[in-house]
């Protein structure tokens, strides 16, 4: 298998740690953020921004690119890199989070599982989920309406052409297959915060299964990525952990609720990283907010994914760093919708070279925005990317020097 992880800095006094990731497209460095190309596109960017903001690998859906156009399609094109011309490392996840989220979250208004409520991951809604070409849900019973889980799978509808489908560790496997991505992710149950600890126990047993499922179906050139479990239960995620851990995964992805506070957030962290293979990559996924990616970094992870900096963009919420001091609630970011900022002739964000800093004022991305200009999503893009982009470099700077703890006091410090 063409994957290797080399550890090359170990942070004396936390978990944080430093090393290279090497795949049979490329390399990359960690704590890697891997920016999230939901439908094998980053949305309003191509292919060379994100090579200029600093990207070094991908994530893209399996759910949605099952759906459309199809993982068939996509492999007579050679696979994903060939059909979405990005040559460097790929990741897709399992596509249970998309199926699960089309039950119990559209079922309970959660848009993600693992939200910091402060963090807002479950402001509005984008069209996330695909639709058929009449941008109309086919006509489905309230009954069908949600992904029903089951001993084998997850069975849901199909919103493209209203047909049943069963998602299986098997299927998950061979649709990744087709996709063929470097690195991919066991078909596992996300529960959700609101699911109690019996239910999570059901779904822990389940989650395991299919990890061997998924390790005894996945196609032996990819790396497989097993996912711990177990909710916001300690005994749940020990044991989640050390099952998982004990399987030939090439790496780990924490998966599921992670709390509604930092310090749930770094429990679940203490509890499962000391208990999986530390010569190996573990993945947050979903996570890419300032303060998580900092304290999961200080506990030991090594990769993340989230969708968050261009969903952000799209809505005008723009990131700042702490010396444009931002109000309290929201830290790191401006709406740029705000009346404030219809004359303000400063960047976004006087410390970042980004093109859209480099070249405009808040005053003409508010104009941009209110106008509804299309290219304010691609210049707002671009800066909240690139700043995630250069935090996480500079994280990963501060390793190498021994002075993470004092770029997280700066960022994070009150
Ligand atoms: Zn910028």
């Amino acid at each position: 298998m063409p994957f290797s992880f080399k550890i090359t800095r170990q942070d004396r006094r936390t978990k944080a740690r430093l090393g290279i990731i090497t795949t049979s497209h490329g390399s990359f460095q960690t704590p890697a953020f891997i920016p999230v190309a939901t439908a094998a596109s980053v949305r309003a960017l191509d292919f060379q921004d994100l090579k200029n903001l600093g990207a070094e690998a991908v994530l893209a859906n399996t759910y949605h690119l099952h759906l459309r156009p199809g993982e068939k399609i996509i492999k007579k094109f050679g696979g994903l890199h060939k059909f979405m011309g990005w040559d460097g490392p790929i990741v897709t996840d399992s596509g249970g989070f998309q199926v699960f989220s089309l039950g119990f979250g559209v079922e309970h208004n959660i848009g993600k599982m693992g939200w910091f409520p402060n963090e807002g991951e479950r402001a509005g809604k984008d069209s996330d989920f695909p639709q058929n070409k009449n941008n109309q849900k086919p006509e489905i019973s309230s009954e069908e309406k949600f992904a029903h889980i089951g001993h084998e799978g997850v069975s849901f509808i199909d919103p493209m052409t209203g047909k049943k489908v069963l998602l299986t560790p098997l299927l998950s496997m061979q649709i990744q297959s087709d996709l063929g991505a470097d690195i991919i992710f066991a078909f596992d149950e996300c529960t959700s915060p609101l699911h109690d600890e019996s239910y999570t126990k059901d779904s822990l047993e389940r989650t395991h299964r299919w990890a061997k499922g998924s390790l005894k179906h996945y196609n032996k050139k990819q790396a497989l990525f097993g996912i711990v479990q177990g909710g916001l239960f300690k005994n749940l995620r020990e044991e989640s952990a050390r099952f998982i851990g004990s399987l030939p995964f090439a790496g780990f992805g924490i998966g599921g609720p992670l709390g509604g506070s930092k310090k749930d957030m770094e429990n679940i962290l203490d509890w499962t990283i000391p208990l999986l293979p530390a010569d190996k990559p573990a993945h947050m996924l979903g996570i890419g907010a300032v303060e998580d990616l900092f304290n999961c970094v200080e506990k030991g992870a090594d990769m993340f994914d989230c969708a968050a900096p261009t969903k952000w963009a799209r809505r005008g919420h723009v990131y700042i760093s702490p010396k444009e001091r931002g109000n309290k609630k929201n830290k790191f970011r401006i709406n740029i919708d705000n009346a404030e900022f219809r004359e303000d002739k400063n960047p976004i964000d006087r410390s970042c070279s980004c093109f859209t800093c480099k070249n405009h004022s808040r005053a003409y991305l508010h104009h941009l925005f209110r106008a509804k200009e299309i290219s304010f999503f691609r210049l707002a893009s671009m800066h909240n990317l690139q700043f995630i982009l250069k935090l996480v470099e500079k994280i990963r700077e501060g390793i190498k020097q021994g002075k993470f703890q004092s770029i997280k006091e700066y960022w994070i410090g009150d």
